[in-house]
């Protein structure tokens, strides 16, 4: 079966949404539609001498709420379809916690892993730059962060860059930096521990009677998102039974032991290592282990028409973006498998991107008990709300969470008196 673009797939569960909330022609094509599309060729050196040229997008989905928010990716595979439905996301999971800012997205196309240090940073500064000079940025207009392949470091970059343009100090134009130059306690694992706050909730309703270390697990993704959330699910007792990487997966006997798949991961490259009480497993075979949960944690649409049958997991946990199609889900639905859907699940960066901008605009640095507290309560909020909302229109998590998203939106529109 063809695949669907990242963007008609948003497309297709926007319908879903809006055909529940009844939506009118205008709001629909206020939530199809970006306000803004910065588009532009953008050049930088190799460390050769040699200028590269590389398409580089920004994309402003919403912001009635408030300004933009939203990553920067590095990609090969970045194009503007991606960027589209990736910002359209972002506004509706700003929304989703409550938070007053609207959605954003960059991506430049190009793979990272083949530059160096100086010209990754040169590939910073240009993107930033040609944003900056564009008035596309900005403390109360877009506030960009990290996102795939792009590190606190690269924000780093692009502040300094951005600084240069405007001549001024403005901290709060880019978040998830580097804490020495303002960037906020808990940002660096905040999609995992937002992630693991909606989880523990959520079990409580879908595991009830169920003890930690009678919750088995297996995650898709050993990288940022995915190895820190097997470290939080670890430590508080939960049975982690397989993680996989790109080259395959790791299926542990009892129980995995995090802390020596991630030293197997840096000696060797890969989880997928043979060793006592280790099989290899693929990923596909990952994918349909019977397990209570399956957190996705890598890449979009890796559960499909095609493999949805063969998930046997009670519930799905989207810490990557997109990683079930509209299709899968039906299938998923039908077979009573839970999903908890990416604008509830890996909330927790933005939110915490959130608290960095709060920050920076009053000059403040809070204590990390703080910050994981707020966060806290700001994910039990949006997980109950979000499942309320399911409940009301009989539907799965993914719509009561498009909903609450989309409501709020459409309210904000409203007070700003925008059809
Ligand atoms: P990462 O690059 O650090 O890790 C990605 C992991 O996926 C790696 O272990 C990689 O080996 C694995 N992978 C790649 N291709 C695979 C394949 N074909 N099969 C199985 N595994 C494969 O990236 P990350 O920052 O952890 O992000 C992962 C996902 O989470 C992305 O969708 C990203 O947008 C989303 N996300 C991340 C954050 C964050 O704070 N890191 C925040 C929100 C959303």
């Amino acid at each position: 079966m063809a695949k669907n673009t990242p963007f008609e797939n948003y497309l297709k569960n926007l319908k879903k949404a809006g055909a529940l909330l009844s939506l009118t022609d205008g709001q629909f094509k206020a939530f199809q539609e970006s306000e803004n599309i910065f588009e532009k060729e953008i050049e930088f050196e190799l460390d050769s001498g040699e200028k590269k040229k590389v398409n580089a997008y920004r994309v402003q989905h919403n912001s009635a709420r408030g300004p933009y928010k939203g990553g920067i990716r590095f990609h090969q595979d970045a194009n503007l379809d991606e960027v589209k439905s990736l910002a359209s996301l972002m506004s509706l999971k700003c929304d989703v916690v409550d938070i007053t800012l609207g959605g954003g997205k960059g991506g430049v196309e190009i793979d990272p892993k083949g530059l160096s240090a100086s010209e990754i940073e040169r590939l910073s500064r240009a993107y930033f730059r040609a944003g900056a000079e564009a008035g596309i940025f900005g403390v109360d207009r877009d506030i960009p962060a990290p996102d795939v392949n792009t590190t606190p470091q690269i924000m780093g970059y692009m502040l300094d860059e951005y600084e240069k343009v405007i001549g001024k100090k403005e901290p709060g134009v880019i978040t998830g930096k580097p804490l020495e130059i303002g960037g906020s306690r808990g940002r660096s694992y905040s999609t995992s521990q937002g992630g693991f706050y909606v989880f523990e909730y959520l079990a409580k309703e879908y595991f009830a009677g169920k003890v930690p270390a009678d919750i088995t697990v297996a995650i898709q993704g050993f990288g940022n998102a995915g190895a820190e959330f097997a470290r939080v699910l670890h430590s508080h007792g939960y049975r982690v039974v397989a993680v996989s990487d790109s080259r395959g997966g790791a299926h542990c006997e009892n129980m995995c032991d995090i802390s020596a798949l991630e030293n197997t991961k840096r000696e060797k490259g890969s989880v997928a290592v043979e060793s006592a009480g280790i099989s290899i497993i693929t990923n596909e075979e990952l994918l349909a282990l019977e397990v209570d949960v399956l957190v996705l944690a890598a890449l979009d649409g890796v559960v499909h028409a095609d493999n949805a049958g063969a998930v046997r997991a009670k519930m799905i946990l989207e810490l990557a973006n997109g990683p079930v199609t509209v299709e899968a889900d039906d299938i998923l639905q039908k077979k009573g498998i839970v999903v908890v859907p990416d604008i509830l699940a890996n909330a927790g960066g933005v939110s915490v991107s959130y608290f960095e901008w709060v920050q920076n605009r009053s000059g403040d640095q809070w204590e990390e008990d703080y910050v994981n507290n707020r966060l806290q309560k700001m994910m039990e909020k949006s997980a109950q709300d979000v499942v309320d909302l399911a409940k009301k229109h009989a539907s799965s998590l993914r719509m009561g969470a498009f909903v609450l998203g989309m409501s709020r939106i459409m309210r904000a529109m409203e007070l700003r008196g925008r059809k």
